[in-house]
Formats: structure tokens, C-alpha cells, sequence
């Protein structure tokens, strides 16, 4: 867990009205919490562990409190960050595109990776999520695709065809695929593990997906779905932030 200290304070922010949902709300809850911390922190140093010892977790929440100051500090600076429209960068340390909803520490790592011409943070965030819900429609329309080839008995192929990154299922079966796109695809497939990221199972690039339900998590709001190709089993938000050789 981070412990970095944020290097501005919003004290200049105008208060706003703590409605139900939103971030005001979220964090004067917390600061509740860190209240109790603090408190039950002096209580346990008190505490003399006579005659009952603490258990390892009623130790372990001593130290929460300096762990959730950071959390909250982090997720201040982020709002400040959307508050004054700082521009941010819409790519991360490898050039990748983000495009949901980013946590304190990564909306931060963006303004300081942003170039002042940049979009600030809402803009590029409402601009993402609608290119995706673009690009899904227009993949839920590929999902009725069939390979555009023709079977040795002449009649048209009736299997789906390949997936293609962002562009969804396209051209050729795996079976009819040619031997130039199956080159291409199975590039696409090894880059997708070796350079990127996953977005649906967190592992890290070189890291193949996995299916473990520990690791999954949504992609703009659905649970990841895997595309598979020659024995690759990559998720698709991983193989949609690949770009074609
Ligand atoms: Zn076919
Ligand atoms: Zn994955």
C-alpha cells in the first residue's frame, strides 16, 4: 500500500455539497473511520496486553489509521487534480491508452506524465468510455459474422470468423485463416502477453491471463471475456489495447 505523500493540499477547494454518491460523502465517511483509528491507536498503547493479549488482528488495526491518512490524502489530491482541470496524459510509462474510471495514485502519475496541452481527466474520461461503447456495439454487431470463405463443397463457411483487436470478428475461420494473417494474429496474441498489461486479470506484462476469479475484475462494467487463438488464451481488453503489426 502506498504511503506516498501528496505534494499539494486542497485547502483552497470550495466546499461542495456532500450528496448521496458522491466523493464528499465517500471521504467524510472515511475521515470518520480515521477518527476511530486514531482513537482505538491510543487506546491499544495503553493498553498494557493484561490480562488478555490483543489477537494479530486487533494489533494489526493500530497501523490502519497512517495507512487510510495516505488513502485519503491520495484520493484529495486526485479530486484537486479533476477540480482545477490539470491536463493529464491518456497514456501511461508504455505509451497504453487508459480508458475506465483510474484510482487516486494513477490519476495523479498521469498529471505528472501530462503535457499542458493535454485533455484534463473528465474530458479524456467521457471521451474513452464512449469510443468503447462504441467499439462494443460495433463488436456485438461482428457477433453474428461469418467466415467469408467457402467450404471444399462450395457452400458457404458457416463459422465465426477470427477476432481482430478493436476491430472484432472478421474475414477468415481459424480453419480457413491464410498463412500471412495467422503470422499476424499470432504476433498480436505474443504482444498482448509480452508489452501490455491486463486489464481484466491485472497480470503484468510477460505475464500470461488467468482465470483465476481472485485475480478478475471488471472492464467497463462487465466481467473480462477471453479471446483465444492457437492455444493463446488472452483477455479481450488485453488483446483491444494491442496494436496490429
Ligand atoms: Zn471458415
Ligand atoms: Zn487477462
Amino acid at each position: 500500500m502506498s504511503k506516498r505523500k501528496p505534494t499539494r493540499k486542497p485547502n483552497n477547494r470550495a466546499k461542495p455539497i456532500a450528496t448521496e454518491g458522491s466523493p464528499d460523502r465517500l471521504l467524510s465517511a472515511a475521515r470518520s473511520i480515521l477518527k476511530s483509528l486514531t482513537a482505538y491507536r491510543a487506546a491499544a498503547n495503553a493498553y498494557g496486553q493484561e490480562p488478555i493479549a490483543l489477537s494479530p488482528i486487533l494489533e494489526g488495526l493500530t497501523t490502519l489509521d497512517e495507512w487510510l491518512l495516505s488513502e485519503i490524502q491520495l484520493f484529495e489530491q486526485a479530486q484537486l487534480l479533476i477540480d482545477t482541470e490539470a491536463p493529464v496524459s491518456p497514456t501511461n510509462d508504455r505509451g497504453l491508452e487508459w480508458a475506465v474510471p483510474q484510482t487516486p495514485e494513477a490519476i495523479i502519475r498521469y498529471s505528472e506524465l501530462a503535457n499542458p496541452s493535454d485533455d484534463d481527466y473528465l474530458t479524456r474520461l467521457r471521451l474513452s468510455m464512449t469510443n468503447r461503447a462504441e467499439r462494443t456495439a460495433t463488436r456485438d454487431d461482428a457477433l453474428t459474422a461469418r467466415c467469408d470463405q467457402a467450404t471444399a463443397t462450395g457452400a458457404q463457411c458457416k463459422n465465426r470468423p477470427v477476432y481482430w483487436p478493436n476491430r472484432g470478428y472478421l474475414g477468415s475461420c481459424s480453419t480457413h485463416l491464410g498463412n500471412e494473417e495467422t503470422q499476424q494474429l499470432t504476433k498480436i496474441y505474443d504482444q498482448a502477453i509480452a508489452a501490455t498489461g491486463c486489464p481484466g486479470c491485472g497480470r503484468n506484462a510477460g505475464t500470461k491471463c488467468s482465470q483465476d476469479a481472485r485475480y478478475l475484475r471488471p472492464v467497463n462494467g462487465q466481467w473480462p471475456s477471453v479471446k483465444t487463438f492457437r492455444g493463446r488464451q488472452v483477455h479481450t481488453a488485453r488483446i483491444d489495447l494491442t496494436p496490429e503489426p
